[in-house]
């Protein structure tokens, strides 16, 4: 085993790589950019070494730099992560040519497997079912135009160079192909300087699945299927793993093809074949095309993990080190069901535009698994991928697994910059999705309601209300609330108004149009209408924001400014009508916040009369023994001094 790695990547997979090297006791060097300098993954990498400027040409790009840092610590390996340089052939050959280990493929593997059109001949070649279609040379427009007519329509145009959705169009007639493929040629040329394309039969109710393979660099056995079929854009949103209705005969089928192609050419190393599946008649061992291979771990390789219990990561290292692999496919066992959701800080309403902000707040629930690259306070900057951590749960059926999520999902909470959470969460909630019943097109049929900002939980509501009216502040950790308050608020939040009536310290009811909610802090946290109800006030910088099923967040207003207002020079009122139990201060006493002023007996209970402010007892307007009414004066301050 390899003494000491350099992992090229940054965020949640350079984290993820450091710890499973961690478990090895492989010491790791990170890279990072002036972006990253006190990131995650930088604090838990034994060193670290900086590598350039914030834009990935200069600093994640950067072979040289990056190979030079890895000489410089004594690193013997590289770890690539995903995107970046990891399927870069040429900074393979570099890496190797300084000396150091690659881990990952061969560069003629990934070269192989580089261009799409090269990839699916190779493939025919190797017995691999491939999608139907032109994947030539000749890419004279007028050619391709008659390659699709003898596909069929739809047809699907893409760049062979592509990656990450782009370049791909998907043309439903043959008046539309010119205008496509223009379009497709032009986005091929900017994001891939490469504009050739190939043509594909577009699969019908179509399904992504994909296999993880594993090789030795001679054989290779595979890890099962990952169904992405929950994407946008092409893009995968939740994966699971495995395939919803998949037989024992497509598995069979799936994995022979996908070690067929890894064997094919001479894999080493963790890698994905992806599959589309025509899907319009259930899964059936004759209906699933090779569409490319992916040359490097996938983003999505904890659902995998999850079902298996194998950490491929672990694996990696193993295998590049030089050991032969772990396990033989026989001993690969299959448990269970995982699923992944990618949480990324990006604007829904506005069409998913990625989004930055620091992160006030960030909490991962108990019971998942988050593999995150950030922490409370870090910040996601416009310079990389926005994902914030990837969600992943198991558990021993599908219907389980996915409770699990729906419950991981709510649980989650992030302030600081908008996300797709609520949406992750109408996507786990999606009956059909539920059912099963996947498709890449899901997405965007239901995208109206996915996208629909659910109103937030009449418990995450009511507690926003209180926060609003000033009535959660002070105390220790939201402890309650001072009595200083004026009895009855009406707030308006972005959405709602609410009407708040205080009880007592800890206890309001608030109105929101027809719904009510009595809120009653009990033992440190907040009870909604006689049940716990799991919502959190979390106060952040300038912020407040709760959390429960659904959150809400708002601006703070000033605490202080509310308190002088409201305490009209220090009234303490009586919450509710009740009686009065104890007096302990005298006019000329001097009390500190917090003091007790009085003890009032209402609804069986005893309630504390705090000081809302340090000050001096100027009146005290009852005495023990009174029946006083709700909102009656009882005892005053001195005005404050300026
Ligand atoms: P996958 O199938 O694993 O999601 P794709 O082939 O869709 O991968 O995308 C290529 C990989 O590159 C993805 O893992 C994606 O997250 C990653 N990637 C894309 N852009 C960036 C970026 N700016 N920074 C880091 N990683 C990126
Ligand atoms: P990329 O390199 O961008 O990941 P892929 O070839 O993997 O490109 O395709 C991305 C996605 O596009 C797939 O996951 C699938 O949803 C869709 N897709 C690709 N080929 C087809 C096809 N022939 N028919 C239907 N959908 C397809
Ligand atoms: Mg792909």
């Amino acid at each position: 085993m390899f003494k000491k790695i350099l992992i090229a990547n940054r965020g949640e997979i350079a984290a993820r790589v450091i710890d499973s090297a961690r478990k090895l006791g492989v010491a790791t060097v990170a890279v990072y950019s002036d972006a990253d300098a006190t990131a995650r993954h930088v604090a838990m990498a034994d060193e670290a070494v900086h590598i350039g400027g914030p834009r990935p040409a200069d600093s994640y790009l950067r072979g040289d730099a990056i190979i030079a840092a890895a000489i410089a610590t004594g690193a013997e390996a590289i770890h690539p992560g995903y995107g970046f340089l990891s399927e870069n052939p040429d900074f393979v050959e570099a890496v190797e040519k300084a000396g150091l280990t690659f881990i990952g493929p061969s560069a003629s593997a990934i070269r192989a497997m580089g261009l799409k059109d090269a990839a699916k001949a190779l493939m025919e070649q190797a017995g691999v079912p491939v999608v139907p279609g032109y994947h030539g040379a000749n890419q004279d427009p007028e050619h391709l135009a008659g390659a699709a007519d003898t596909i069929g329509y739809p047809v699907l145009i893409k760049a062979v160079a592509g990656g990450g959705g782009k370049g791909m169009r998907l043309v439903e007639r043959p008046q539309d192909f010119a205008a496509a493929l223009e379009s497709a040629q032009g986005e091929a040329r900017t994001a891939f300087g490469n504009p050739a394309v190939l043509i594909e039969k577009y699969v019908q109710k179509p399904r992504h699945i994909e296999v993880q393979v594993f090789g030795d660099g001679a054989s290779a056995v595979h890890l099962f299927e990952r169904d992405c079929s929950l994407q946008r854009r092409h893009q995968k949103v939740i994966e699971e793993a495995p395939a919803p209705g998949m037989t024992e005969a497509m598995r069979a089928a799936m994995g022979q093809a996908a070690v067929r192609a890894a064997e094919a050419i001479g894999y080493k190393g963790a890698g994905t074949v992806e599959f589309i599946v025509d899907g319009s008649d259930g899964l059936r061992a004759d209906r699933f095309w090779f569409m490319e291979m992916n040359t490097r771990l996938q983003v999505e390789h904890p659902v995998t993990e999850a079902i298996t219990g194998i950490d491929l990561v672990e694996w990696q290292l193993r295998v590049a080190s030089g050991e032969p692999l772990p396990a033989a496919q026989d001993a690969i066992r299959l448990s269970g069901h995982a699923f992944e959701a990618r949480l990324y800080a990006e604007d829904v309403p506005a069409g998913f535009l990625p989004a930055t902000g620091t992160l006030s707040h960030l909490r991962f629930p108990e019971g998942a698994r988050a593999d995150t690259g950030v922490r409370p306070g870090d910040t996601i900057s416009p310079w990389y991928d926005p994902m914030i951590a990837k969600i992943i749960t198991h558990g021993p059926t599908r219907a389980i697994a996915l409770s699990r999520l729906r419950a991981a999902l709510e649980g989650t909470e992030v302030a600081g910059s908008v996300t797709n959470l609520s949406f992750l969460g109408a996507l786990a909630r999606h009956e059909g999705f539920a059912r099963g019943e996947v498709d890449t097109g899901l997405i965007a049929r239901d995208l109206d309601s996915l996208t629909r900002a659910a109103a937030p939980d009449l418990s995450v509501r009511a507690l926003a209300a209180l926060g609003a009216a000033g009535l959660a502040e002070g105390g220790g950790a939201m402890a309650g609330f001072a009595l200083w308050a004026p009895l009855l608020h009406t707030v308006t939040l972005d959405g709602f108004t609410a009407q708040v009536q205080v009880l007592a310290p800890g206890h309001a009811r608030v109105r929101i149009e027809d719904e009510e909610a009595e809120c009653r802090r009990v033992s440190g946290s907040w009870w909604v209408n006689g049940r716990p109800s799991g919502a959190r006030i979390v106060p952040t910088p300038g912020r407040i924001s709760v959390f429960g099923p659904g959150a809400f967040h708002f601006e703070r207003t000033d605490p202080l400014d509310r308190r002088s207002e409201a305490a009209g020079g220090g009234l303490t009122l009586s919450p509710m009508p009740g009686l009065v139990k104890a007096v302990f201060v005298s006019p000329g006493q001097t009390v500190k916040a917090g003091d007790r002023l009085a003890v009032l007996e209402a609804m069986k209970m005893e309630h504390t009369l705090a000081a809302a402010r340090d000050g001096t007892v100027a009146e005290v307007l009852t005495s023990p023994g009174s029946q006083v009414e709700a909102g009656v004066a009882l005892i005053r301050l001195e005005e404050e001094q300026a």
